[in-house]
């Protein structure tokens, strides 16, 4: 009974890669506005929020840096304080011995490897300690070139609602997106995730009723 429900779903809506591009015209014009939430203003400071923001909120990071960025503004300026000095000042982004572990390590390899800049490579972006695909991916991604696509909380649900994928694993997940969203798309494709799923596709509640894609969603509660 369930099995045949979802293939009825399945047909309703049509095949994923008709409905890829549709979808992201739908999203991109519900959210004129989707885009990065952290604050920054370099490349250094980019990397810097990306990596505290592992395991908090956007916001929580804003106001963390708001105050570190004026303090620390070259990798030297991370080495240069005591680790527990470091440590206080990313305390509230949670996390904070881990964090400042990495950052302390990115930092010193940046000023060894990289002539004290954010590498623009992937390969070496994924060197750093501490800096992991998610990471890469947002930090190469915000600067214009997307190597791969973000997948985070809400990117994964919304994915499996809308049968762009069956896998759990942000491996897989990914695999599954850049096999079926337009390269051109990788950058804003996340973020028009994250931000209908903060705004209408609720982990707990969808407002399917509200949803500018119910006529292509597989999960659609109106269907
Ligand atoms: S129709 Fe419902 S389940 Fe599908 S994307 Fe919209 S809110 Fe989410």
């Amino acid at each position: 009974m369930a099995r045949s429900y979802v293939k009825e779903a399945r047909r309703r809506v049509g095949p994923k890669r008709a409905r890829i591009v549709p979808i992201i015209e739908r999203l991109a014009a519900a959210h004129p506005d989707a885009g990065i939430a952290l604050r920054f203003r370099s490349p250094l400071e980019l990397l810097v929020s990306v990596m505290l923001s592992a395991q908090t909120t956007d916001v929580n990071v804003n106001r963390v840096t708001d105050r570190l960025f004026e303090k620390y503004r070259k990798p030297e300026d991370y080495l240069a304080v005591p680790v527990e000095e470091l440590e206080r000042d990313i305390f509230a982004t949670g996390f904070y011995r881990q964090k400042t572990k990495s950052l302390r390590g990115t930092m010193q390899m940046l000023i060894e490897d990289y002539d004290g800049q954010v590498p623009t490579d992937f390969a070496a972006l994924l060197r750093l300690p501490g800096v992991a695909r998610k990471t890469a991916n947002v930090v190469s991604s915000e600067r214009g070139s997307p190597q791969g696509i973000v997948v985070d909380t809400h990117v994964r649900r919304l994915s499996q609602r809308l049968g762009f994928t069956k896998h759990e694993d942000p491996v897989h997940i990914e695999r599954d997106l850049m096999r079926l969203v337009p390269r051109a798309d990788w950058g804003r494709f996340p973020h028009l995730m994250i931000w209908h799923g903060r705004r209408v596709c609720d982990a707990r509640r969808p407002l399917c009723e509200e949803c500018v894609l119910t006529d292509l969603c597989p999960s659609s509660r109106l269907a």
